[in-house]
């Protein structure tokens, strides 16, 4: 290798940035717009500007970035990651992407490494599930996803306060969006570290990956009307139980997910709301969200369409209405062949196998996939840990991830244009 990380430094920095929003509990509370979220961005900021030698900028969305000059007139490359957290979250999600697209930069400085291409670091804003009911909050309004008249309206659903004023607090200036926005081409590639958040690398053995697509994302709403009534006078047969309708749509799901036998397609009812939610009453009413993904279309449409049959055959046995609605239907994004050759040729040389996988979990990548040439690199989730304080990477991962990034981003910089 000519050229290595400080895999030291990058260990240290993910203990610094880990204090930042830790509870008592171990696990990290540092959504958008909370105290750890701003005092994390000024630690970030201070470490470039210390570090990186440059002056950090914050855009109108108040994503960060650390912008680094290349020798010839050419399109930026972009890497980075988001620096938010899930409440009670682990210390890698995000963070390790953020880190070690500082760890690269500073090994690039500090090694007086010259690049053909500008190299930008960034921590994006929100890109976790929010208070806000945002989340790739950041790349999507640098991807035109989101526009301005989408966010003025935007509260926080626990403190009131509205977006435009927690943007504010965070450098941002909701008024001058269009300002934050890139263009498609303007940029020449995009690379992000991530852990896996899944269990996959580690059922397989493997410690670092490649990611091939980032799966498609498909959300419905499912309303079910019955009937309110005593639940100790009303016979059985005379039921119209909202609830166990739903329960049937959220087993029947499970069921024709599961058919598939496919570790890359999935389905979950993960939130449910029952009323008049009383012991002594038979529901009336119950109201559920599916999350189905699969990199397939093919395969939503098959899902959906023995969900519409199980539904009816529901209404039927349960006496119920239902209503379903369309709530997100994502398509899958296709990760940039050029950089999936790069990083699998980087995984062999650093004597890894060449794995290339399906991100089962949505990313920033997605959205830069819009704009750019996007790339991925996962780390093994030991125990396929995520989203929770005992999510865990090992020490030896990260840096090998580290030294990877580094290893793709200046072969980027020879190959892209
Ligand atoms: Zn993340």
């Amino acid at each position: 290798m000519e050229y290595q990380i400080n895999g030291e430094r990058l260990l240290q920095n993910l203990f610094t940035m880990a204090q930042f929003g830790q509870n008592e509990g171990g696990g990290i509370d540092r959504s958008l717009g909370s105290k750890a979220d701003y005092d994390t961005r000024e630690w970030i900021k201070s470490y470039w500007q210390d570090h990186l030698k440059v002056e950090p900028e914050t855009d109108a969305i108040a994503n960060l970035w650390a912008k680094h000059s290349g020798t010839e007139h050419r399109k930026p490359l972009v890497i980075g990651s988001h620096h938010d957290a899930v409440p009670d979250g682990g210390k890698y999600d995000g963070a390790m992407g953020v880190l070690i697209a500082t760890e690269v930069l500073e090994t690039i400085v500090e090694q007086g490494i010259l690049l053909k291409h500008p190299l930008y670091a960034i921590s994006f804003t929100g890109e976790e599930p929010n208070p806000y009911n945002l989340s790739t909050l950041g790349s999507k309004v640098i991807s035109g996803r989101l526009r301005k008249e989408d966010l003025f309206s935007v509260h926080n659903r626990e403190t009131g306060e509205s977006l435009e004023d927690t943007i504010k607090r965070l450098g941002g200036d909701i008024s001058s969006l269009e300002n934050a926005r890139i263009q498609p081409g303007e940029l020449a590639g995009f690379l992000e570290v991530h852990n896996e958040l899944g269990r996959h690398l580690e059922a397989q053995g493997l410690h670092l990956s490649g990611v091939s697509t980032i799966t498609g994302i498909y959300r419905e709403e499912i309303q079910v009307y019955g009937e309110n009534n005593h639940a100790g006078t009303t016979m059985m047969p005379d039921r119209k139980d909202a609830f166990l309708a739903l329960s049937d749509l959220a087993v029947g799901l499970n069921e024709i997910v599961g058919a598939y036998e496919d570790p890359d397609v999935v389905g979950t009812m993960g939130y449910v709301k029952v009323s008049p939610n009383e012991a002594n009453i038979v529901p009336g009413s119950a109201v559920g969200i599916i999350d189905i993904r699969t990199c397939e279309r093919k395969t939503i449409s098959e899902i959906v369409k023995k969900l519409d049959d199980l539904t009816e055959k529901t209404e039927k046995g349960r006496r119920v209405k239902i209503k379903r609605q369309v709530l997100l239907d994502q398509p899958a994004r296709i990760m940039d062949e050029d950089i999936i050759n790069i990083v699998k040729e980087n995984l062999a040389k650093l004597k890894e196998p060449e794995n290339v996988m399906v991100s089962m979990a949505g990313h920033d990548a997605s959205n830069m996939q819009l704009l750019t040439k996007a790339g991925m690199i996962f780390t093994r989730s030991v125990g396929g840990k995520g989203h929770c304080k005992e999510e865990f990477t090992e020490d030896a991962d990260v840096i090998k991830a580290g030294q990877l990034a580094l290893e793709t981003i200046l072969r980027m910089d020879e190959e892209l244009p």
